[in-house]
């Protein structure tokens, strides 16, 4: 996106319940499988920064939301997740335009923010406070209270997930949230403002702020009114972030990059295997931040398994997204697909072998969008750029292993730990080498499965805190101590 100066009407933002449109700074969206404008975004300026910041702390301080009981806040949250579902076809074309992911894929991604909504709403309901055990005269008992105002940072990738990852448990737990979603990725995030509003959401409680990272996003993280801030993104502008809180002594919750290494023994099934590498990288044309981009494949087991691998890559679908049966949709956007293009040629000239892909696709009808062919790349070093940096997008970087002790050692020399995959017959193996692994979730015998109701986050610089599961409501709670005497102490 880039920022335009035209008369035209552009879709407004929402603050305190009101649509605004500030008549100045707009974001133009482009779909990435077309090089065509979807439409402008009106972009927030500082002074609308301002304005949201004190409409959620009012909305924070008012009695009809943060006070209500649990129950009454999960009744709100199972109305949103009703009309996500009821107007899902809007929400997943709206993703498809201006992030350029397959219809499937974001038919799927929808019914799953959708349930993420209902999961909170019934972990609102039911999540309870203790009393802890007395050590005198007294009644001691642990209460949970909301921060205020959080703010809610969303990345492009896959921004109806994410943002129903944060804005529901932050509401579960009693904040008003303002919601900034990537400049790239607007309109997902505002038409979850319309239906919160639908759905009886009071004013103020949700505000969304389409604008640029570095100006919207960085004003939200510094503003003294914002209590905590939960985000997703890349590890650089994680950084940023986190040294910005720090300065405040804010509480941020961090959802980074990663480089996950996905482990395939010599006695594992090799074709369920293969299958799920595939699946693991090109899915989503790579950019996840689970995607499983450095393989490591057992000596013996590497040209067979690779050879697998390389047959499904050669036959995956890229079409436009809504195409019939397309598989893999473009990269998001121009910047990022010449970002990754740029990375493959500089692992080539280092003497990578290029097995397949590293290149856009040959056909006249893709020539338009930002599109880039499933690529894999062989003969590389575990401490070579392309095997360190996160790509994000649809390049698997294979490497041979020769036992579990020096597997370990390549898989887990990486600053990043957020995901890793084994694949082995021997369930004791996959148990010790999953304990080894330096990485927030671990899959066995299957890849990037994720559940609302497990606690998802990363090792080292892949993140800081634990989104998703019933403790999902407490990342957005400070904890308070209560004693009620109960005679002479
Ligand atoms: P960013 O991390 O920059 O973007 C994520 C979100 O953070 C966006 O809403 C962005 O706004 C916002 N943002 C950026 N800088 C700041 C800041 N200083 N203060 C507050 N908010 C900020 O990702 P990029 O789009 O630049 O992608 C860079 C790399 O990050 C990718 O190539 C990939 O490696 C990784 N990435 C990882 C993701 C994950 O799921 N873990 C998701 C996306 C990217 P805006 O987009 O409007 O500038």
């Amino acid at each position: 996106m880039s920022a335009a100066s035209s008369p035209t009407q552009c879709k407004p933002m929402l603050i305190d319940g009101e649509w605004i449109n500030n008549g100045s700074e707009r974001l133009v969206s482009v779909n990435p499988a077309t090089g065509q404008v979807n439409y402008e975004v009106c972009a927030a300026t500082p002074a609308n920064v301002e304005h949201a910041v004190a409409a959620a702390a009012r909305a924070a301080r008012a009695q009809n939301w943060s006070a209500l009981l649990p129950h009454q806040r999960a009744e709100v949250l199972h109305c949103i997740s009703e009309r996500m579902s009821a107007n899902a076809e809007r929400f997943a074309q709206l993703q498809m335009i201006e992030n350029g992911k397959v219809w499937s894929e974001c038919v799927a991604q929808v019914k799953s923010a959708a349930a993420t909504f209902r999961y909170f709403a019934a972990v609102c309901e039911t999540l309870g406070a203790e009393v802890t055990p007395a050590r005198g005269n007294y009644l001691s008992m642990t209460a949970y209270e909301p921060y205020g105002v959080v703010a809610a940072i969303t990345p492009w990738n896959s921004p109806m997930t994410m943002e129903a990852q944060k804005v529901a448990p932050a509401l579960a737990g009693g904040n008003a949230v303002i919601l900034k979603p990537s400049e790239l990725t607007p309109s997902p995030a505002l038409e979850l403002g319309r239906i919160a509003l639908e759905a009886g959401l009071p004013h103020g409680v949700l505000n969304v702020l389409p604008g640029s990272g570095a100006s919207t996003g960085a004003a939200l993280v510094e503003h003294p009114g914002v209590r905590m801030v939960s985000f997703t993104g890349g590890t650089a502008s994680g950084k940023r972030i986190a040294l910005a809180a720090a300065k405040k002594l804010m509480p941020v919750a961090l959802e980074l990059g990663g480089k996950s290494p996905h482990i395939v023994f010599a006695d594992a099934d090799i074709e369920a295997a293969a299958q799920a590498i595939a699946s693991g990288i090109f899915e989503g044309s790579g950019q996840s931040c689970v995607a499983g981009s450095r393989l490591f494949v057992q000596r013996s087991a590497y040209q067979r398994l690779l050879g697998a691998v390389l047959n499904i890559a050669r036959s995956l679908r890229v079409d436009l997204p809504d195409a019939k049966g397309a598989q893999m949709g473009p990269i998001a956007s121009f910047a990022h697909r010449d970002r990754i293009a740029g990375m493959v040629i500089a692992a080539r000239n280092a003497g990578a072998e290029v097995l397949c892909g590293g290149l856009a696709p040959g056909d006249v009808r893709l020539a338009r969008g930002a599109f880039y062919l499933p690529t894999i790349l062989a003969d590389i070093e575990n401490n070579a750029a392309i095997a360190q940096e996160e790509i994000f997008g649809p390049v698997l970087c294979a490497m041979p292993f020769e036992d579990e002790d020096d597997l370990i050692a390549q898989a887990n020399a990486t600053v990043y730990g957020l995901a890793a995959g084994v694949w082995t017959a021997d369930f004791a193996r996959a148990y010790r080498v999953a304990r080894r692994l330096e990485a927030g979730t671990v899959w066995i015998n299957t890849y990037k499965q994720l559940s609302i109701a497990t606690p998802f986050g990363g090792y080292k610089e892949s993140g800081l805190g634990r989104e998703k599961g019933i403790s999902g409501v407490r990342l957005y709670q400070q904890t308070k101590g209560i004693y009620v005497g109960l005679g002479t102490p």
